[in-house]
Protein backbone atom coordinates (compact mmCIF):
# COMPACT_ATOMS: atom_id res chain seq x y z
CA UNK A 1 0.00 0.00 0.00
CA UNK A 2 1.41 3.49 -0.69
CA UNK A 3 2.65 5.51 2.07
CA UNK A 4 0.49 8.53 2.59
CA UNK A 5 1.76 11.77 3.95
CA UNK A 6 -0.03 15.07 4.85
CA UNK A 7 2.24 17.77 4.45
CA UNK A 8 2.15 21.76 5.80
CA UNK A 9 3.63 24.36 7.53
CA UNK A 10 2.74 25.97 10.82
CA UNK A 11 1.82 29.79 11.12
CA UNK A 12 3.86 32.30 13.33
CA UNK A 13 2.41 30.60 16.34
CA UNK A 14 3.66 27.17 15.46
CA UNK A 15 -0.27 25.79 14.56
CA UNK A 16 -1.00 24.19 11.37
CA UNK A 17 -3.36 26.40 9.41
CA UNK A 18 -7.22 25.14 9.22
CA UNK A 19 -6.81 23.89 5.96
CA UNK A 20 -4.26 21.13 7.29
CA UNK A 21 -7.10 19.41 9.03
CA UNK A 22 -9.13 18.99 6.22
CA UNK A 23 -6.26 17.73 4.19
CA UNK A 24 -5.62 15.34 6.82
CA UNK A 25 -9.07 14.18 6.61
CA UNK A 26 -8.41 13.51 2.84
CA UNK A 27 -5.16 11.79 3.66
CA UNK A 28 -7.40 9.55 5.87
CA UNK A 29 -9.64 8.53 3.07
CA UNK A 30 -6.28 7.14 1.41
CA UNK A 31 -4.88 5.58 4.26
CA UNK A 32 -6.41 4.45 7.78
CA UNK A 33 -2.95 5.77 9.41
CA UNK A 34 -1.00 8.47 6.96
CA UNK A 35 2.01 9.74 8.25
CA UNK A 36 2.01 13.80 8.77
CA UNK A 37 4.84 16.27 8.14
CA UNK A 38 4.90 20.09 9.12
CA UNK A 39 7.23 22.49 9.15
CA UNK A 40 8.03 26.03 10.41
CA UNK A 41 9.98 28.41 13.04
CA UNK A 42 8.29 25.87 15.66
CA UNK A 43 5.51 23.17 15.24
CA UNK A 44 4.81 22.05 18.39
CA UNK A 45 0.97 23.26 18.47
CA UNK A 46 1.00 21.32 14.63
CA UNK A 47 2.23 18.45 15.67
CA UNK A 48 0.14 17.86 18.38
CA UNK A 49 -3.40 18.83 16.37
CA UNK A 50 -2.14 16.32 13.59
CA UNK A 51 -1.10 13.32 15.74
CA UNK A 52 -4.24 13.89 17.81
CA UNK A 53 -6.39 13.77 15.13
CA UNK A 54 -5.28 10.20 12.85
CA UNK A 55 -1.52 10.73 12.24
CA UNK A 56 0.15 7.43 12.80
CA UNK A 57 3.45 9.81 12.99
CA UNK A 58 4.38 13.49 12.70
CA UNK A 59 8.04 14.27 11.40
CA UNK A 60 8.45 18.04 11.81
CA UNK A 61 11.27 20.07 10.56
CA UNK A 62 12.02 23.32 12.49
CA UNK A 63 14.67 26.29 11.75
CA UNK A 64 14.05 30.13 12.13
CA UNK A 65 14.24 30.56 8.74
CA UNK A 66 11.03 28.94 8.44
CA UNK A 67 9.22 31.67 10.19
CA UNK A 68 8.07 33.42 6.73
CA UNK A 69 7.33 31.58 3.86
CA UNK A 70 9.98 31.73 1.49
CA UNK A 71 10.09 29.62 -2.13
CA UNK A 72 13.68 28.30 -1.03
CA UNK A 73 13.64 27.52 2.11
CA UNK A 74 10.12 26.34 2.22
CA UNK A 75 10.79 23.89 -0.56
CA UNK A 76 14.26 22.17 0.98
CA UNK A 77 12.47 21.68 4.03
CA UNK A 78 9.24 20.44 2.44
CA UNK A 79 11.38 17.74 -0.07
CA UNK A 80 13.26 16.65 2.70
CA UNK A 81 9.73 15.73 4.94
CA UNK A 82 8.80 13.71 1.92
CA UNK A 83 12.06 12.09 1.35
CA UNK A 84 12.22 10.86 5.29
CA UNK A 85 8.51 9.73 5.27
CA UNK A 86 9.19 7.83 1.81
CA UNK A 87 5.32 9.08 0.86
CA UNK A 88 4.51 8.04 -2.25
CA UNK A 89 0.80 10.41 -1.93
CA UNK A 90 1.91 13.50 -0.63
CA UNK A 91 -1.73 15.54 0.28
CA UNK A 92 -1.34 19.15 1.42
CA UNK A 93 -3.74 22.02 1.76
CA UNK A 94 -3.98 24.39 -0.94
CA UNK A 95 -2.76 27.51 1.39
CA UNK A 96 -1.14 30.47 -0.98
CA UNK A 97 2.32 29.27 1.40
CA UNK A 98 2.11 25.85 0.26
CA UNK A 99 0.55 26.49 -3.24
CA UNK A 100 3.57 28.17 -4.17
CA UNK A 101 5.98 25.65 -3.44
CA UNK A 102 4.56 22.04 -4.31
CA UNK A 103 4.84 22.11 -8.10
CA UNK A 104 8.01 22.94 -7.31
CA UNK A 105 9.04 19.67 -4.72
CA UNK A 106 6.79 17.57 -6.79
CA UNK A 107 9.21 18.56 -9.41
CA UNK A 108 11.98 18.08 -7.70
CA UNK A 109 11.50 14.28 -6.27
CA UNK A 110 10.62 13.56 -10.14
CA UNK A 111 6.89 13.67 -8.93
CA UNK A 112 3.36 14.85 -10.30
CA UNK A 113 0.97 17.20 -8.76
CA UNK A 114 -2.59 18.13 -9.46
CA UNK A 115 -4.20 21.09 -7.56
CA UNK A 116 -7.61 22.18 -7.08
CA UNK A 117 -8.78 18.48 -5.67
CA UNK A 118 -11.86 18.79 -3.83
CA UNK A 119 -12.80 14.82 -2.82
CA UNK A 120 -9.94 11.88 -2.82
CA UNK A 121 -11.06 8.41 -2.24
CA UNK A 122 -9.21 4.92 -2.44
CA UNK A 123 -11.91 2.68 -4.13
CA UNK A 124 -9.83 0.79 -6.67
CA UNK A 125 -6.60 2.50 -5.70
CA UNK A 126 -5.91 6.27 -4.95
CA UNK A 127 -8.12 8.64 -6.82
CA UNK A 128 -8.63 12.45 -6.48
CA UNK A 129 -12.07 14.67 -7.96
CA UNK A 130 -10.38 18.10 -9.42
CA UNK A 131 -11.82 20.80 -11.15
CA UNK A 132 -10.28 22.03 -14.29
CA UNK A 133 -10.91 25.76 -16.49
CA UNK A 134 -12.11 27.92 -14.07
CA UNK A 135 -14.12 25.23 -12.17
CA UNK A 136 -16.62 24.87 -15.06
CA UNK A 137 -15.20 21.02 -15.51
CA UNK A 138 -14.59 18.32 -12.96
CA UNK A 139 -12.76 15.34 -13.36
CA UNK A 140 -12.19 11.91 -11.42
CA UNK A 141 -8.43 10.97 -12.00
CA UNK A 142 -5.24 8.24 -11.14
CA UNK A 143 -2.16 8.66 -11.33
CA UNK A 144 0.84 6.04 -11.75
CA UNK A 145 3.52 8.43 -10.97
CA UNK A 146 4.68 8.82 -7.56
CA UNK A 147 5.57 10.61 -5.37
CA UNK A 148 1.83 12.38 -6.51
CA UNK A 149 1.25 15.46 -4.82
CA UNK A 150 -2.19 16.39 -4.12
CA UNK A 151 -3.28 19.76 -3.10
CA UNK A 152 -7.12 20.15 -1.06
CA UNK A 153 -8.79 22.88 -1.99
CA UNK A 154 -9.72 24.93 1.43
CA UNK A 155 -13.11 24.14 2.56
CA UNK A 156 -13.99 21.35 0.41
CA UNK A 157 -14.04 18.72 2.73
CA UNK A 158 -14.53 18.46 6.97
CA UNK A 159 -11.40 18.83 9.21
CA UNK A 160 -10.13 15.16 10.33
CA UNK A 161 -12.10 14.56 14.00
CA UNK A 162 -9.48 13.56 16.95
CA UNK A 163 -8.57 9.83 16.70
CA UNK A 164 -7.30 9.37 20.42
CA UNK A 165 -4.15 9.23 22.06
CA UNK A 166 -1.64 11.57 20.33
CA UNK A 167 1.83 10.23 17.42
CA UNK A 168 4.80 10.16 18.73
CA UNK A 169 6.97 13.37 17.04
CA UNK A 170 10.17 12.93 15.03
CA UNK A 171 12.24 15.59 14.09
CA UNK A 172 13.80 15.66 10.36
CA UNK A 173 17.52 17.23 10.14
CA UNK A 174 16.92 19.46 6.94
CA UNK A 175 20.18 21.71 5.68
CA UNK A 176 18.60 24.58 3.97
CA UNK A 177 19.92 27.13 1.63
CA UNK A 178 21.62 30.40 2.98
CA UNK A 179 18.79 32.49 2.20
CA UNK A 180 18.85 35.52 -0.53
CA UNK A 181 15.88 37.11 0.40
CA UNK A 182 15.04 38.80 3.86
CA UNK A 183 11.88 40.04 5.21
CA UNK A 184 12.07 43.40 6.19
CA UNK A 185 8.87 44.24 7.14
CA UNK A 186 4.99 43.75 6.44
CA UNK A 187 2.88 46.19 4.17
CA UNK A 188 -1.00 45.95 3.91
CA UNK A 189 -3.35 47.56 1.56
CA UNK A 190 -3.87 50.76 1.74
CA UNK A 191 -6.56 50.73 4.46
CA UNK A 192 -4.16 48.88 6.41
CA UNK A 193 -6.95 45.78 6.44
CA UNK A 194 -6.73 42.91 5.58
CA UNK A 195 -10.40 42.00 3.80
CA UNK A 196 -10.06 38.04 2.33
CA UNK A 197 -10.13 35.87 5.07
CA UNK A 198 -10.79 32.14 3.72
CA UNK A 199 -11.51 31.15 6.77
CA UNK A 200 -14.24 33.06 7.75
CA UNK A 201 -17.38 31.71 8.22
CA UNK A 202 -19.33 34.66 5.86
CA UNK A 203 -18.54 35.84 2.20
CA UNK A 204 -20.01 39.22 2.00
CA UNK A 205 -20.36 40.54 -1.17
CA UNK A 206 -21.11 43.93 -2.07
CA UNK A 207 -21.94 45.11 -5.54
CA UNK A 208 -22.37 48.51 -7.82
CA UNK A 209 -25.28 49.24 -5.91
CA UNK A 210 -23.40 51.06 -3.11
CA UNK A 211 -21.92 53.79 -5.21
CA UNK A 212 -24.93 54.52 -7.44
CA UNK A 213 -27.00 57.38 -6.68
CA UNK A 214 -30.10 57.01 -4.81
CA UNK A 215 -33.63 58.01 -3.84
CA UNK A 216 -32.65 61.15 -2.67
CA UNK A 217 -30.62 61.51 -6.29
CA UNK A 218 -27.11 61.59 -4.79
CA UNK A 219 -24.50 59.02 -4.08
CA UNK A 220 -23.55 57.77 -0.60
CA UNK A 221 -19.94 56.47 -1.28
CA UNK A 222 -18.64 57.40 1.73
CA UNK A 223 -21.53 56.19 3.95
CA UNK A 224 -21.31 52.59 1.98
CA UNK A 225 -17.69 52.80 2.73
CA UNK A 226 -18.19 53.05 6.02
CA UNK A 227 -21.05 50.65 6.41
CA UNK A 228 -19.23 47.97 4.82
CA UNK A 229 -15.79 48.37 7.03
CA UNK A 230 -18.00 48.53 9.96
CA UNK A 231 -19.84 45.23 9.23
CA UNK A 232 -16.66 43.46 7.85
CA UNK A 233 -14.77 44.89 11.50
CA UNK A 234 -17.83 43.55 13.74
CA UNK A 235 -18.51 40.32 11.95
CA UNK A 236 -15.70 39.01 10.96
CA UNK A 237 -16.83 38.32 7.29
CA UNK A 238 -14.44 37.79 4.22
CA UNK A 239 -14.95 40.77 1.41
CA UNK A 240 -16.07 40.08 -2.24
CA UNK A 241 -17.07 41.99 -4.31
CA UNK A 242 -18.79 42.13 -8.04
CA UNK A 243 -16.42 43.32 -10.98
CA UNK A 244 -18.56 46.75 -11.65
CA UNK A 245 -17.60 48.10 -7.91
CA UNK A 246 -14.18 46.76 -8.20
CA UNK A 247 -14.00 48.17 -11.82
CA UNK A 248 -14.96 51.38 -10.82
CA UNK A 249 -11.39 52.36 -9.89
CA UNK A 250 -9.86 52.26 -13.68
CA UNK A 251 -12.96 54.87 -14.57
CA UNK A 252 -12.15 57.26 -11.81
CA UNK A 253 -14.93 56.98 -10.28
CA UNK A 254 -15.34 56.85 -6.56
CA UNK A 255 -14.07 53.32 -5.42
CA UNK A 256 -13.90 51.84 -1.76
CA UNK A 257 -10.08 52.65 -0.84
CA UNK A 258 -9.81 48.92 0.91
CA UNK A 259 -11.08 46.66 -2.02
CA UNK A 260 -9.05 45.29 -4.82
CA UNK A 261 -9.81 43.33 -7.99
CA UNK A 262 -8.66 40.67 -5.55
CA UNK A 263 -11.75 40.98 -3.89
CA UNK A 264 -13.38 39.74 -7.21
CA UNK A 265 -15.86 37.15 -7.42
CA UNK A 266 -17.24 34.78 -10.45
CA UNK A 267 -16.59 34.16 -13.78
CA UNK A 268 -13.37 36.31 -13.95
CA UNK A 269 -12.87 36.56 -10.28
CA UNK A 270 -12.58 34.27 -7.12
CA UNK A 271 -15.33 30.96 -6.41
CA UNK A 272 -14.28 30.88 -2.55
CA UNK A 273 -15.83 28.73 -0.21
CA UNK A 274 -17.37 29.44 2.81
CA UNK A 275 -20.66 28.33 4.83
CA UNK A 276 -22.79 31.59 4.30
CA UNK A 277 -23.11 34.43 2.10
CA UNK A 278 -24.77 37.78 1.71
CA UNK A 279 -24.71 39.85 -1.65
CA UNK A 280 -25.70 43.62 -1.13
CA UNK A 281 -26.64 45.75 -3.90
CA UNK A 282 -25.88 43.72 -6.41
CA UNK A 283 -27.41 42.39 -9.54
CA UNK A 284 -24.89 40.79 -11.63
CA UNK A 285 -25.33 36.95 -13.12
CA UNK A 286 -21.37 36.07 -12.50
CA UNK A 287 -21.30 36.93 -9.00
CA UNK A 288 -24.22 35.38 -8.33
CA UNK A 289 -24.11 31.97 -10.67
CA UNK A 290 -20.19 31.86 -10.30
CA UNK A 291 -19.14 33.22 -7.49
CA UNK A 292 -21.55 31.95 -5.34
CA UNK A 293 -20.77 28.42 -6.22
CA UNK A 294 -19.19 26.83 -3.32
CA UNK A 295 -21.36 29.18 -0.65
CA UNK A 296 -23.84 26.89 0.82
CA UNK A 297 -26.12 29.17 2.29
CA UNK A 298 -27.33 32.11 0.23
CA UNK A 299 -28.58 35.68 0.89
CA UNK A 300 -29.14 38.89 -0.46
CA UNK A 301 -30.09 42.66 -0.02
CA UNK A 302 -31.28 44.38 -3.13
CA UNK A 303 -34.15 47.26 -3.60
CA UNK A 304 -35.19 45.46 -7.04
CA UNK A 305 -37.71 42.34 -6.19
CA UNK A 306 -37.26 41.32 -10.02
CA UNK A 307 -33.30 41.32 -10.11
CA UNK A 308 -33.72 37.86 -11.11
CA UNK A 309 -30.44 36.71 -10.42
CA UNK A 310 -30.58 37.13 -6.66
CA UNK A 311 -34.28 35.60 -6.37
CA UNK A 312 -33.10 32.55 -9.16
CA UNK A 313 -30.09 32.14 -6.10
CA UNK A 314 -30.24 33.40 -3.31
CA UNK A 315 -32.18 31.41 -0.78
CA UNK A 316 -33.42 34.58 1.01
CA UNK A 317 -33.66 37.67 -0.54
CA UNK A 318 -34.61 40.62 1.30
CA UNK A 319 -36.31 43.79 -0.87
CA UNK A 320 -34.78 46.17 1.01
CA UNK A 321 -32.48 49.33 1.01
CA UNK A 322 -28.86 48.22 1.98
CA UNK A 323 -27.72 51.22 3.74
CA UNK A 324 -30.50 50.73 6.15
CA UNK A 325 -30.26 47.24 6.45
CA UNK A 326 -26.49 47.13 7.03
CA UNK A 327 -26.91 50.15 9.30
CA UNK A 328 -29.05 48.42 11.85
CA UNK A 329 -27.54 45.00 10.91
CA UNK A 330 -23.89 46.79 12.37
CA UNK A 331 -25.61 48.26 15.50
CA UNK A 332 -27.04 44.95 16.15
CA UNK A 333 -24.10 43.83 16.31
CA UNK A 334 -22.05 46.13 17.92
CA UNK A 335 -24.18 45.57 20.93
CA UNK A 336 -23.99 41.85 20.63
C1 LIG B 1 -16.68 38.20 -19.87
C2 LIG B 1 -17.29 38.80 -18.63
C3 LIG B 1 -16.84 38.37 -17.41
C4 LIG B 1 -17.37 38.91 -16.23
N1 LIG B 1 -16.92 38.44 -15.04
C5 LIG B 1 -17.45 38.92 -13.91
C6 LIG B 1 -17.04 38.44 -12.65
O1 LIG B 1 -16.15 37.59 -12.52
N2 LIG B 1 -17.61 38.95 -11.53
C7 LIG B 1 -18.58 39.92 -11.60
O2 LIG B 1 -19.05 40.36 -10.55
N3 LIG B 1 -18.99 40.38 -12.78
C8 LIG B 1 -18.45 39.93 -13.95
N4 LIG B 1 -18.88 40.45 -15.13
C9 LIG B 1 -19.80 41.61 -15.11
C10 LIG B 1 -21.23 41.19 -14.81
O3 LIG B 1 -21.82 40.76 -16.03
C11 LIG B 1 -22.06 42.34 -14.23
O4 LIG B 1 -21.96 43.45 -15.09
C12 LIG B 1 -21.63 42.77 -12.84
O5 LIG B 1 -21.47 41.65 -12.01
C13 LIG B 1 -22.70 43.71 -12.26
O6 LIG B 1 -22.24 44.17 -11.02
P1 LIG B 1 -23.25 44.65 -9.88
O7 LIG B 1 -24.29 43.62 -9.71
O8 LIG B 1 -22.42 45.03 -8.72
O9 LIG B 1 -23.83 46.03 -10.47
P2 LIG B 1 -25.30 46.44 -11.10
O10 LIG B 1 -25.60 45.48 -12.19
O11 LIG B 1 -25.12 47.84 -11.41
O12 LIG B 1 -26.28 46.16 -9.90
C14 LIG B 1 -26.41 47.01 -8.81
C15 LIG B 1 -27.57 46.52 -7.96
O13 LIG B 1 -27.60 47.27 -6.77
C16 LIG B 1 -28.95 47.39 -6.37
N5 LIG B 1 -29.05 48.53 -5.44
C17 LIG B 1 -28.79 49.84 -5.67
N6 LIG B 1 -28.96 50.55 -4.53
C18 LIG B 1 -29.34 49.67 -3.57
C19 LIG B 1 -29.68 49.82 -2.18
N7 LIG B 1 -29.65 50.99 -1.56
N8 LIG B 1 -30.01 48.70 -1.50
C20 LIG B 1 -30.06 47.48 -2.11
N9 LIG B 1 -29.75 47.30 -3.42
C21 LIG B 1 -29.40 48.39 -4.14
C22 LIG B 1 -29.69 47.62 -7.70
O14 LIG B 1 -31.07 47.27 -7.55
C23 LIG B 1 -28.95 46.66 -8.63
O15 LIG B 1 -29.58 45.39 -8.63
C24 LIG B 1 -18.36 39.91 -16.30
C25 LIG B 1 -18.82 40.35 -17.56
C26 LIG B 1 -18.28 39.81 -18.70
C27 LIG B 1 -18.79 40.32 -20.03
Amino acid sequence: MDTVLLLTHSDGAGQAPAAALEALGAARRLSPAPVAAVFGASTGPAAAALGSAGAARVLVAEDPALDVARYATDAAAAAALVKASGAAIVVAPATSRMMRIAAGVAARLGGRIDTHVTAVDSEGGPAVTRWFYRQRIEARLRRSERPWFVLVDPGALPSAAPAGAPAPVERVPVVLPAPRTSVAGERSPASGEQTIRPDARLLFVAGAGWTKKQADRQAHADLAEALVRGFLAVSGASLGSSKSLVDQSGEGQKVFAFMSHLNQVGQTGATPRHPKGLATCCHGEEPHVVGWRFIRERRAVNLDPACGWARGKADVLYVADAFAVMEKVNALLAKA
